[in-house]
């Protein structure tokens, strides 16, 4: 399964929809330009080790490039070019200005001290400097990337930059706008580590209203979350506030669900307190498999974690009335048309997880500008901006009598040309 084949084939269904001109079509499906880069890093041993990164910058047409950095020892360039083009998507969803990239570095990140998590994340900067900046490329986190990282990456692309001539204030200020999901006490945005989870609950807040694919029998709505980093955490978090059971929860070595669903819910705050304690979830609450956990008749089921975990295999076993795509790519085409006939409701991920990048523009703003908001400025405006854009797409989706994916790619890409 081969993410941006997955990804050119959800275009192609959109563009059913949309009358463009072959050039206006290979402009989509194709990313302006590619950075392969091979750089070496001093491990603890004192010896050098080459390290192998991408970034696809995907589009610029509505501004810089944008999107996260992923840490994963099995990354691969057609997954990179994947997470870019969606990226575009998304920004142009999210109607942000700003374009579609994404980085991808080939390492097992839990394999390193955290001397050499600095010295590969310092080295990838210098690597790949000349083709970054604050009006050109912004990257940010994702999978295995933190603040913290962010932080030693802005401070590495600052000290590059300051090489070629001292900086005012202003200049350093503006270039400290070139990441975001910085640390809050370094040119970080308040509610940015939390603004993925959020987003996809606005969303799942507003079209929950309207849809109406759960009938309300005043029981407490079930949630099974699969991925518990710092998306899967929030939107768990964020859902339990609300009243919602979380029934299972999982991360890659394995899950842990509640005995009686209809009754009870984890706690996803314990929960995490709980796997700092244990290092693991294992323990937290009953066992549970992944499989299992894509498989429990819930209302709403969460993959927060990678792509092709709903499958033309699994699919059919699915017993969710809604899924809330908040990882990206999680569902395949395959999986996709088996939900549209099973008459589940799939938030597309390049809806449903655009709050990180909203909050990203917002922080990226905010440096350039000088300012720093409150956290409720962020949360008002990002629940404005992503509601709207859930309610455009689901209008959209029911004018082109399509899924909101769909609906969502076709949104974005009027934009985009
Ligand atoms: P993260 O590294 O914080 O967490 C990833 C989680 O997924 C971990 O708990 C990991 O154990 C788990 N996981 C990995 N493989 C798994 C498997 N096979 N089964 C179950 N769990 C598994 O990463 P994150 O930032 O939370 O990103 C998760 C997803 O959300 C990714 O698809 C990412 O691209 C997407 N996303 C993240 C952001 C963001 O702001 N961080 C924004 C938009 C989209």
């Amino acid at each position: 399964m081969n993410p941006f084949d997955n990804a050119l084939s959800q275009l192609d269904k959109a563009l059913k929809f949309l009358k463009l001109g072959e050039d206006q079509i290979a402009r989509l499906k194709f990313p302006e330009k590619i950075i392969s880069v091979n750089f070496p890093v001093e491990m603890d041993n004192g010896q050098k080790k080459i390290f192998h990164g991408f970034r696809v910058q995907y589009s610029s047409k509505r501004g810089p490039y944008k999107g996260g950095i992923r840490y994963h020892p099995r990354v691969d360039m057609n997954e990179v070019k994947a997470l870019a083009f969606w990226m575009a998507i998304k920004c142009a969803v999210a109607d942000i200005p700003m374009g579609g990239g994404k980085s991808g570095v080939e390492v097992d990140p839990k394999k390193l001290s955290e001397k050499e998590l600095e010295n590969l994340s310092r080295a990838y900067v210098r690597a790949i400097a000349q083709d970054i900046g604050p009006f050109s490329d912004v990257p940010a986190p994702d999978v295995n990337t933190t603040p913290q990282i962010m932080k030693w990456m802005t401070d590495e692309f600052i000290k590059i930059r300051s090489k070629q001539g001292t900086l005012s204030v202003e200049e350093k200020s503006s270039l400290m706008a070139t990441f975001t999901g910085k640390p809050l006490d370094y040119g970080g945005s308040q509610g940015r580590t939390e603004a993925t989870g959020r987003g996809g609950f606005f969303v799942l807040q507003a079209l929950l209203e309207k849809i109406k694919a759960i009938p309300s029998h005043g029981k407490k709505l079930t949630a099974a979350i699969q991925g518990f980093g710092n998306v899967g955490f929030y939107i768990a978090k964020f859902l339990a506030e609300s009243g919602y059971n979380i029934v299972a929860l999982s991360d890659s070595r394995g899950g842990i669900a509640v005995k009686n669903p209809e009754a009870d819910s984890l706690d996803p705050v314990s929960v995490l307190k709980c796997k700092k304690e244990k290092g693991t979830l294992n323990g937290c609450g009953a066992n549970i498999t992944n499989k299992e956990l894509l498989e429990l008749p819930v209302d709403i089921l969460v993959p927060a974690a990678l792509e092709n975990q709903l499958t033309s295999e699994n699919a059919g076993q699915v017993k969710a009335k809604i899924i809330l795509e908040m990882a990206n790519g999680p569902t395949t085409p395959q999986a996709d048309e088996i939900f549209f006939k099973k008459n589940v409701t799939v938030i597309p991920d390049v809806l449903a997880n655009s709050g990180g990048v909203t909050v990203s523009y917002f922080e990226w703003k905010q440096n350039l500008e000088g300012e720093k908001w409150t956290e409720d400025k962020v949360n008002t405006l990002l629940k404005d901006k992503i509601t709207k854009a859930a309610l455009e797409i689901l209008a959209t989706s029911r004018d082109m009598k399509t899924d909101l994916r769909s609906a969502a790619f076709i949104t974005a890409i009027r934009r985009l040309i």
